[in-house]
Formats: structure tokens, sequence, C-alpha cells
């Protein structure tokens, strides 16, 4: 019997006591369901939530869901569910991960990147720099990564003058317009966190014009990928109906 790990992504209510399961692993996307895990004497209550690492023992079905057979928890990310900041951090990482759960490229790398992640925040008072830091990182593994080493245009590795962000990558300095260019801070920002290894990046990091690369990397998720971050952030629009009412 081999245990798959993973860490669940959604759930949905099932009938009258079940839930569908979405987890990320490191073979891809897996749904099965979880028989009677809302009763609340069931041992997988608790267990079967977002924001938790598991391993699970399937059993596989071929015409219908598969099953849940056994459930070990492996991390329940306590810290992250205690703290408000963090816990809204983590939804909306999740929340980008459902929208291309099924158009990542390399579901090894994947996984093992929104791991290390929730480490990191589980750990940081610095949240929103993790956030910045993954949706660079998923362009990558989205395969609309930046290109960074030769001209976009012309494919020259010398002059590169700077990024344009209406192709994606650097421009030399025949190909350019100034116009089209990123701010050169902004690109200095985006650049690094983009090579730096998420090992190696500590809450102490400094970036300065946090918000206006925010904005940009949004803006690059809006043009390239068609997804606007900022309207499709449910935990905020909860967080307006709240506040309003
Ligand atoms: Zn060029």
């Amino acid at each position: 019997m081999e245990l798959i790990e993973g860490i669940i992504i959604k759930t949905q209510k099932y009938k009258e006591d079940s839930k569908i399961i979405h987890l990320i692993t490191k073979n891809g996307l897996v749904c099965a369901l979880g028989r009677g895990c809302l009763k609340i004497k069931s041992k997988n209550f608790y267990i079967l939530q977002e924001i938790t690492k598991i391993a699970i023992d399937l059993h596989v079905k071929s015409n219908s869901f598969n099953i849940i057979k056994s459930t070990k928890l492996l991390d329940n990310y306590s810290t992250i569910k205690l703290d408000s900041k963090k816990l809204e951090t983590v939804l909306e990482i999740l929340e980008i991960t459902n929208v291309f759960s099924e158009h990542i490229t390399d579901y090894i790398t994947f996984y093992i990147f929104l791991n290390d992640i929730l480490d990191k925040i589980k750990n940081s008072i610095n949240t929103n720099l993790y956030k910045l830091i993954f949706k660079i990182k998923m362009l990558y593994l989205l395969g609309i990564a930046p290109e960074f080493s030769s001209c976009i245009n012309c494919g020259k590795k010398n002059n590169l003058i700077g990024f344009d962000f209406e192709s994606g990558g650097m421009k030399c300095e025949e190909c350019f317009d100034i116009k089209k260019m990123l701010k050169y801070d902004i690109f200095v920002n985006f650049k690094t966190l983009y090579l730096t290894k998420l090992y190696d990046i500590k809450d102490e990091i400094n970036i300065d014009n946090f918000d206006e690369c925010d904005n940009f990397v949004d803006s690059y998720y809006e043009k390239y990928l068609g997804y606007n971050i900022k309207t499709s952030n449910i935990f905020k629009k909860i967080n307006n109906t709240a506040s309003r009412s």
C-alpha cells in the first residue's frame, strides 16, 4: 500500500455528510471522496480541511470518485489558521493554485514549492512578501516565464536595455521602445525575486516600491493569463461584504 502525500487546496460538500477533497500532489491534482467526514465523530472531520497536508490511502475507481480509505495528518498548519493575516495570504495563494491547477507544467516542482512557501509563511511576519514570490515564481510553472537573458525580439544577448512588459522580456538597444519599458527599480525587484532561490529569501530582504511591484505582477497575470487577481479575490470580497454590513 502506497500512501499519497498531498496538500488540500479545496473541499466541496457532497451529499449529506461527505466531502470531495482536491489535493495537490507530486503527480498532479487528485480529487477524492471523503465519505462521512462531515460527521462530528469522524476522525477525518478535522483532517479533511483546506490548508492541510495529509497522506492518504486511496481506493481508485474507474467509473466513479476515488474514495479515501485512510488518512494520516502530516501538518494542519495551525500557526497559519490561527493568524488572520497568514490565513488570508494562504487562501489567496490557494485560490491562484485552484484556478491554474490544471495548467501547471511540472507538478513535482510545484508541490515542493507550495510546501516550502507554506513553511515560509508559517514562520514569517512578512506574509505579503511570500505571496508576491509565489505569484512571480508561478510564472515559470505556468509556462510564461519572463525572458531575462536575451532580447525577446531578436535573441541578442548583448546591450539589453530594459524589460518590455508588452513582450514579456528584455529588449536590446536596437529593438527597445522607451515608452514600454518597465521602471528600472520594479524590474530589479521582479528579476531578483524571480531568480533568487526561495531557500535564500529571508524576511529581511528589502523590496523598494513593494506595492508597485505587486501591481506589476498582477497586471502580468492579467495580460498573459487573462486572470485578474484583485477582482477574483474571494477573501477580499468576503471582507468587504462584512465591513459594509
Ligand atoms: Zn533585439
